[in-house]
């Protein structure tokens, strides 16, 4: 039943089960593939093992079946993905455009950004080392049309050279996601406003390594009573999986995107409520609101 080239992707960091906030974001871009008749995958983003108790992944994949967010292929976990970010990593440093840092935060603190100390000489040699990106080289702005806030435009001189494999081994988020969106052919991404600000990196990651660049949807940033993003730090609830509480959380969470479900449906099964919005999404009735509080309810 897949109809076109469109393949999107939910992309959680199984640091813990999925709440409201994360829902929009699952709800959303599935709705957004689904309406165009495209694929969804899910991808566990578990680049982190400290910050990913064991289970969680587990936990997210009933919240998304009991919520009927159905997913194609086969979930991908970053933590097997190894060898692709090495092999990338491999690709720019042979290029210039990766290079071994030992600072140490500490050392750069009054500066905005790192200052590109160690671009040309490790200055401390034998010392663990992350990987940065060069920014300084080919410098071009990097702006781009995000589908709901529009035109973005970012100064590469005031990004800084971004973490691609961390001191510890870890890989960095931004080489993980850049990787594993052009691998799984991803053409759209849907994600929380929270990662607007990441995507020039990731922009830049793509120009360097000669990948396709997928269009962007960022979504407003569900926050708390206190203004802050829904996280396990500031106890948001988990999403439950019973039938009874799923479905007027479902309806709830396409009001929040917006998309005027019909009241009739507020406590309709879940696949109806899905076959309703799926038919109904329209991503411009998104208003361009960088934070949303909590819907009261
Ligand atoms: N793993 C990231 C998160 O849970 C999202 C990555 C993305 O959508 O690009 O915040």
């Amino acid at each position: 039943y897949i109809m076109s080239d469109y393949r999107g992707r939910f992309a959680p960091t199984p640091s813990g089960p999925l709440h409201f906030g994360s829902l929009i974001t699952a709800l959303a871009s599935f709705l957004d593939a689904r309406h165009a008749g495209g694929a969804w995958l899910v991808r566990i983003e578990d680049v982190d093992p400290p910050r990913c108790p064991p289970g969680a992944d587990a936990e997210i994949l009933r919240q998304l079946e009991a919520f009927g967010l159905h997913w194609d292929e086969a979930v991908s976990y970053q933590s097997t993905r190894h060898a692709a970010y090495q092999t990338a990593l491999d690709r720019l440093a042979a290029l210039g455009l990766a290079y071994p840092c030992s600072c140490s935060r500490k050392q750069w603190r009054e500066h905005a950004i790192y200052p590109g100390w160690c671009r040309d000489t490790l200055r401390e040699p034998g010392k663990p080392v992350a990987w940065r990106l060069r920014s300084d080289l080919g410098l071009r702005p990097i702006a781009w049309q995000d589908r709901l806030f529009g035109e973005q435009a970012f100064d590469p001189a005031q990004l800084g050279d971004v973490v691609l494999k961390r001191k510890d081994d870890l890989w960095a988020y931004q080489l993980a996601v850049v990787v594993d969106d052009a691998d799984q052919g991803i053409s759209d991404v849907v994600r929380g406003y929270d990662l607007l600000d990441n995507t020039p990196w990731q922009r830049q990651l793509q120009a360097a390594l000669d990948l396709p660049t997928p269009r962007y949807l960022h979504l407003p940033l569900i926050v708390a009573d206190n203004g802050q993003k829904l996280s396990k730090q500031n106890l948001a609830p988990a999403l439950p999986t019973d039938d009874d509480a799923v479905r007027p959380l479902l309806h709830q969470a396409l009001v929040a995107l917006d998309q005027a479900p019909p009241a009739m449906l507020a406590n309709a099964p879940v696949a109806d409520q899905l076959a309703a919005a799926i038919a109904a999404w329209d991503a411009s009735r998104l208003q361009a609101q960088a934070f949303r509080p909590l819907p009261q309810g």
